[in-house]
């Protein structure tokens, strides 16, 4: 039986739990994240070359003009994208997860169509507010912005190859390593 390595973008609103289901399926060592580079400030408790490459505007707009990025967009004042060198070389050796928000993804199935695009979904919208207050890392305008912003999140779900429910952390992280053990085998 062959089987494929994938590029695995997983995107969804703010306080989905994007970041803690990841987590968790790095923690089987099928993975590697891919780390993107941001020009945004770094947070209390955020590690350079873990959390992001932070990096100048300047720099940012110089790697874009090399062709540095595989994806990268503009929101919230800051620029993010993925540097495409090291999502090229680990896709040699094993699966490549992208964290990343909708407007970059759909980039990123425009120029790697066989990427897999999956969104998580809350289970409903009180509770993606309750995870997103209960965080407690977001001022509440930052919140009430993030809000907003998931609105057009969700309004592009069907443009996704895949959505899982993200209500058991648990369950929905099976969920998406059966529906990436599937996939690897077409
Ligand atoms: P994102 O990366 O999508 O912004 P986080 O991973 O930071 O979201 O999760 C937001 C909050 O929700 C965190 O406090 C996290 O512990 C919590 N959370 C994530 N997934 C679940 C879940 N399945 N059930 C309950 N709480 C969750
Ligand atoms: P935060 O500032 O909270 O870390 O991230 C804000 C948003 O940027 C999140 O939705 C996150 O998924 C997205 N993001 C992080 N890295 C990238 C990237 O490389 N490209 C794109 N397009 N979005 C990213």
């Amino acid at each position: 039986m062959s089987s494929k390595n994938l590029l695995i973008v997983l995107s969804g609103p703010s306080g989905v739990g994007k970041g803690t289901v990841v987590k968790q399926l790095l923690s089987t060592g099928n993975y590697a994240l891919s780390v993107s580079c941001t020009t945004r400030k770094m947070r209390e408790g955020e590690v350079e070359g873990k959390s992001y490459f932070f990096i100048s505007k300047e720099k940012f707009l110089k790697d874009i003009e090399n062709g540095g990025f595989l994806e990268y967009s503009e929101h919230f004042g800051n620029y993010y994208g993925t540097p495409k060198k090291f999502v090229e070389e680990q896709l040699l050796s094993r699966d490549v997860v992208l964290e990343i928000e909708v407007d970059g993804a759909l980039q990123a199935k425009r120029s790697h169509p066989e990427a897999v695009l999956i969104m998580l979904l809350p289970p409903d919208e009180a509770t993606l507010k309750e995870r997103l207050k209960g965080r407690g890392t977001e001022t509440e305008e930052e919140i009430e912005k993030r809000l907003k912003r998931a609105e057009y999140e969700l309004s592009r779900k069907d443009e996704y190859d895949y959505c899982v429910v993200n209500d058991d952390l648990d369950e929905c992280v099976k969920k998406l390593e059966n529906l990436i053990k599937k996939l690897k085998l077409i």
